[in-house]
């Protein structure tokens, strides 16, 4: 539930609510929204809600108390209906400006950290993407260039100046990426990893949050919950795809996840389709796609070789095929932030979005 304070309510009134809050061992969570005031009280509530209900709202400042009927609480557009802006150097991400972050599966050496930086950025690139601790699935294959990594993507934000993202994959990994990088990614496999959701919840850098290979929706915001609970409320969303029973591509690319995320939660939602269908040639329509039915943005591998790639070679755009996708992704990203003045069709009681866009 959240405590909707009066419009004027003081400093005091909100620092008694809250007090009060932490009284009865729950955690007060507040968001100054437009006009006012609320706080969420999240902890475990149990038989004595309706009492603390009551005790709450009696509260001066105090205009109502609300349930919040999903069981994510923090992340949920009940409780935040504006939508989470994320802003890193110079990218904003959730504004509804396109967000582009591209760059190799791993970085393998400077010059080819060096070389696709240079060309995505060029191309219109937001953020730099390069895996510096990879995940595989075969402990024999390369598991990245790791410190040494983390040292060449400072580099290359010093030398062209986007924000840089790549995987933290374990609980002791998470300073060491935090000094170097600008966005810290959950992978995949680690989406319910409680421990390093809640370390990522501790530092000072937005989080990526993969969504699971066989996760729900609801699981998957979970997870996020996590982090925001633990105090960081900068969670970006990955769809990445998920397992299916189809195999021509790697994973299946859950396009409607984007819509319903924007209707459930405030998050920025971004889609990945290198990673979703494995192949080179399918990523330009998933990416469009993602677009299309109203993601912030899209995450690409790209390297100046894929053949020659160390890790996830079929799936990684050559530097021309990302400068094509720039160029046809950027129109119907225009098309589409159009749709966003119309009004929604088939909103909830809530009167929160279900449209094709998200605003
Ligand atoms: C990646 O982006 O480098 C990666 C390993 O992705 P995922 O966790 O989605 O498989
Ligand atoms: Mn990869």
């Amino acid at each position: 539930m959240f405590v909707v304070m009066t419009v004027g309510a003081t400093e005091a009134e909100i620092l008694n609510v809250k007090g009060q809050i932490l009284a009865e061992g729950m955690n007060p969570f507040e968001h100054a929204g437009a006009e006012r005031v609320v706080i969420a009280v999240v902890g475990e509530i149990g038989a004595r809600k309706p009492v603390l209900v009551d005790r709450l709202a009696a509260l001066p400042g105090v205009e109502a108390v609300t349930p919040i009927s999903r069981p994510f609480k923090l992340t949920s557009r009940e409780f935040h209906p504006e939508d989470t802006v994320v802003r890193v150097l110079d990218a904003v991400i959730g504004d509804g400006s396109l967000t582009m972050m591209a760059g190799p599966c791993s970085v393998e050496s400077r010059e080819q950290l060096f070389e696709t930086a240079d060309a995505v950025k060029a191309a219109g690139a937001t953020v730099l993407r390069g895996g510096a601790f990879k995940p595989r699935t075969s402990p024999y294959a390369f598991q990245g260039l790791g410190v040494e990594a983390l040292r060449y993507l400072a580099e290359a934000r010093d030398r062209t100046g986007l924000p840089i993202i790549t995987e933290v994959m374990e609980p002791s990994q998470v300073d060491i990426v935090a000094e170097y990088a600008d966005i810290l990614q959950i992978g995949t496999r680690n989406m319910q990893n409680y421990s390093l959701l809640r370390d990522v919840g501790r530092v000072a850098r937005p989080v990526m949050l993969k969504r699971g290979y066989g996760a729900t929706v609801e699981e998957w915001l979970m997870a996020a919950e996590y982090i925001v609970s633990s105090g960081n409320p900068n969670v970006i969303l990955c769809e990445r795809g998920i397992r299916t029973f189809e195999t021509y591509t790697r994973n299946t690319m859950d396009l409607a996840a984007v819509p319903l995320l924007h209707h459930l939660t405030h998050l920025p939602v971004i889609v990945d389709p290198s990673h979703a269908t494995g192949k080179r040639w399918l990523v330009k329509p998933l990416a469009i796609g993602g677009i299309a039915v109203g993601a912030d943005g899209v995450m690409v591998e790209v390297h100046p070789d894929p053949d020659q790639a160390l890790s996830d070679a079929e799936q990684q755009l050559t530097l021309d095929q990302f400068r094509d996708l720039m160029a046809d992704i950027v129109p119907v990203h225009e098309a589409v932030s159009g749709l966003a003045a119309r009004p929604l069709v088939g909103s909830s009681a809530l009167g929160i979005g279900g449209g094709l866009a998200k605003h």
